[in-house]
């Protein structure tokens, strides 16, 4: 692929914070980009060159899309596949939609990962309470039901203490296709931050520690203990088959939990992702600056630490109402992402705090 020159148009996928912060990052190498979102009000369009307010399914407007954009990505991966399948027949689409074919599903992004060799929790795939009580039987509790689609920050999953929950857990999913996840015991969980190039160079982001609350990500924290830096080498190592055998062309974010043996896959994001938002400040190149580098054809920025600690604390709901306390604290950097309603469990914004370089 030739180096998209500065002054093309990346397509975005999505109005949320993500594209609202890739599209930052292409702004500044020179890009324009057009968001298509079906929102009445995008957070992404905000910062973007130009808005397409439209359903994704519609033909037309994926045409215009295609016609009017050099490069197209994506920034949440719940997004209906058939569109971006259409858009790749036309026009250069990264990460391409098989990443997203995989991530949308449970079962295929386990059983990928398990035929790379990668280490995941004992999982079976559940289509009814039948299939659920063989699983349990199988997998014992304590364990997690997952339903196989549309989940994300917990979302659409239940824990089960024991087989007695059966069903509870298979009506609370609403007798959704799903998967049974045994439960692992873990101090730590951490996400590595791949990104590839369209020559198929690859580097990560040094892995941060991730906390989560209510199921949502809470803070990350770099460095990360050592034993998550352990497991450093081997997790990078599965998301770099992952990227190479999908051919992906981007950022790719892997959630690891710290195993006894090793690194326990659980999930990854065909896109950038929250727990490398401490990048924007933290690292020499942003992922979101990496992304846009990736799809463009150009080289892939440094990813070092910029200072010897780094942490990103999420502000969810009416945290972010302590905008002005945060802005008077030396070394925080805010980020607020212009949604206007700072409901419960909303992602209104973030703050990343740099530790000094002391010499
Ligand atoms: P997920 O939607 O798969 O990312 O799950 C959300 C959160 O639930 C994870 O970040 C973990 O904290 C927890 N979790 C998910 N799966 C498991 C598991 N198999 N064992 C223990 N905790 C889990």
């Amino acid at each position: 692929m030739t180096a998209l020159p500065p002054g093309s148009t990346i397509g975005i996928l999505g109005g949320g914070q993500l594209g609202r912060m890739i599209a930052v990052a292409a702004a500044q190498l020179g890009y324009r980009t057009h968001v298509l979102a079906p929102d009445a009000e995008s957070v992404a369009a905000q910062t973007a060159s130009s808005f397409t307010r439209a359903d994704y399914h519609s033909r037309i407007v994926l045409d215009e899309m295609a016609a009017s954009c050099d490069v197209v990505t994506y920034e949440f991966e719940n997004i209906a596949l058939d569109p971006v399948e259409y858009l790749a027949g036309k026009v250069p689409v990264h990460p391409a939609p098989a990443a997203l074919g995989i991530a949308q599903d449970r079962a295929l992004e386990k059983q990928f990962v398990d035929d790379l060799g990668g280490r995941t929790a004992p999982w079976r795939k559940v289509t009814s309470r039948e299939e659920l009580a063989d699983a349990l039987a199988a997998i014992g509790a304590p364990a997690i039901l997952k339903t196989l689609r549309l989940g994300y920050d917990g979302k659409g999953q239940v824990r089960l203490a024991s087989a007695q929950e059966a069903d509870a857990a298979w009506e609370a999913i609403g007798g959704r296709p799903a998967i049974l996840e045994g439960h692992v015991a873990f101090d730590h969980e951490f996400s590595i931050l791949l990104v590839r190039g369209a020559d198929g160079a690859m580097t990560s982001y040094p892995p941060p520690k991730n906390e989560h609350a209510d199921g949502i990500l809470a803070r990350t924290t770099l460095p990360a203990p050592g034993e998550i830096a352990a497991q450093w080498t081997e997790a990078a190592a599965l998301a770099g088959r992952i990227a190479d055998r999908l051919g992906y062309v981007g950022v790719l974010a892997c959630e690891f939990f710290v195993g006894r043996d090793g690194p326990v896959f659980n999930e990854m994001a065909p896109r950038v992702h929250n727990s490398g938002h401490w990048t924007i400040e933290g690292a020499v190149t942003s992922q979101f600056e990496n992304h846009v580098r990736a799809i463009c054809g150009l080289p892939l920025g440094d990813t070092a630490l910029t200072a010897p600690r780094v942490e990103m604390e999420n502000l969810i709901g009416e945290a972010a109402h302590l905008w002005a306390e945060i802005l008077a604290e030396p070394g925080a950097h805010l980020h607020l992402y212009g949604k206007r309603a700072a409901r419960p469990g909303r992602k209104m914004g973030h703050v990343t705090r740099i530790a000094p370089i002391i010499s």
